[in-house]
């Protein structure tokens, strides 16, 4: 994508800040959080507003009338929108619906991208990813599938599985279901009234503010035509690598803005608030806390534009990125976790918003790859390849 001339993206960017203060966060809501069906009301009413506004679909073409930012441009655009809990799902840039219109937009066929991507695109259907199953299933390894598809005499597929924490479930109206068939790791396009498809709860986690919650769901006989196959069969962990990488990414920048507004809050209640007859914000170890903040969220911003910046020009990214997703995701919840600290009793209220914010950030240390599974992805690949550090 050719990139917006920077005092245009430093418009647009200002503009996004001035529609997530004024309109998104004050219909936050976060007595409503746990409640999908309200959350998702919010970011319906409010998505209409982004969009007479032009500022919707970062990564969108503009032809198509996406702003057609480059990864690099999306850092500050999606770190501003990611202030608010509801910002990214705002801008139809949240997950599942944002990586998986980047899988379908390079693995679908024609008719898939006209049945599925196209309404994704424009806010018509809503999609979820169901890989991860309960164990013996998928988690961490996800060569322990156990869903199975069954190519049948007909041509159609019968799959047969288990899947959980499936973000969006309740609100899907189809699933990219992962399953093994003979050829190895696929994905199938699965529409969510096909009988055999059941969603059957919806998991109390500690972090709501997800559109459609995550979804428990089981696949009995479900039936699905041959052309439901996407993708090529057997392909399945390739695929799956290609659509987390910009997720991972997307993920890192919103966050980041999240983490930053904790630290806002922060420093206001220690600028106002005294102890032992002088400020919070007068006290050594809590402007150690601060400056440690800041510190830490400058080096996250630079990792995740220079791993932005390696995916605009077509570099492979996938041992930058697992380093910067760590070091992300543990530099945010440590950032709201000194919030959390520094405004005391307050900070652990739903009075601010800085309690869900540490509880919002504290799952991302799992998803897209644990730190754990990283950090060992990393250091194989380092002693592999004798990388220099
Ligand atoms: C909020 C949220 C949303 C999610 N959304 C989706 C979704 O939309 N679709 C989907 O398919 N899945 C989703 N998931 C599931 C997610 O992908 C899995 O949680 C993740 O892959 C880890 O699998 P697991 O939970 O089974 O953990 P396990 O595999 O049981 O691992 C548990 C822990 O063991 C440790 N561990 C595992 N392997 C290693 C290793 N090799 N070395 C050292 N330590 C290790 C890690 O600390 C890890 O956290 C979501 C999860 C969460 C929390």
């Amino acid at each position: 994508m050719t990139a917006l001339p920077s005092s245009d993206h430093e418009a647009l960017t200002a503009r996004l800040r001035d529609f997530i203060d004024s309109q998104v966060i004050p219909r936050e809501q976060l007595l409503q959080a746990h409640d999908t069906h309200a959350v998702q009301q919010a970011v319906q009413a409010l998505q209409r507003e982004a969009l007479a506004l032009g500022l919707g679909r970062p990564r969108g073409n503009r032809s198509e009338g996406g702003l057609g930012l480059t990864w690099e441009q999306c850092c500050a655009y999606l770190e501003t929108a990611g202030r608010s809990f509801l910002g990214p799902a705002v801008l139809h840039c949240a997950p599942p619906i944002q990586p998986d219109m980047f899988a379908l937009e390079a693995l679908a066929s024609p008719t898939q991208r006209q049945r599925y991507l196209e309404p994704l695109k424009h806010g018509q259907l809503r999609s979820c990813f169901a890989m991860t199953e309960p164990a013996p299933g998928a988690g961490s390894d996800p060569r322990m599938l156990n869903t199975t598809a069954r190519r049948l005499d007909s041509g159609d597929w019968e799959i047969n599985g288990h899947k959980w924490f499936i973000t969006g479930a309740a609100y899907a109206q189809f699933a990219i279901v992962v399953a093994r068939t003979d050829a190895g790791v696929s994905w199938f396009l699965v529409d969510s009234r096909t009988p055999g498809f059941e969603v059957t709860r919806i998991i109390p986690t500690m972090e709501p503010f997800d559109i459609g919650g995550h979804g428990e769901i089981v696949l009995h006989n479900c039936r699905v035509p041959e052309d439901a196959l996407l993708g090529e069969e057997g392909k399945g962990l390739d695929h799956a690598q290609l659509r987390l990488e910009g997720a991972r990414l997307f993920h890192c920048m919103r966050y980041i803005g999240l983490a930053s507004r904790a630290m806002d809050i922060a420093q206001e209640y220690a600028s106002q608030r005294e102890s032992f007859g002088a400020r919070l914000a007068d006290h050594q170890m809590v402007q150690a806390m601060i400056a440690d903040a800041h510190i830490q969220l400058y080096a996250a911003r630079l990792m995740t534009r220079d791993v932005a910046r390696r995916l605009d020009a077509g570099e492979s990214i996938r041992h930058h990125s697992s380093m910067a997703k760590v070091f992300v995701s543990e530099t945010v919840c440590s950032v709201a976790d000194s919030a959390v600290q520094i405004c005391g009793a307050m900070g652990i209220s739903e009075d601010t918003p800085v309690s869900m914010i540490f509880r919002m950030l504290r799952p991302f240390r799992i998803y897209d790859g644990a730190s754990e599974v990283h950090r060992s992805a990393i250091a194989r690949r380092a002693l592999h390849q004798r990388l220099s550090a």
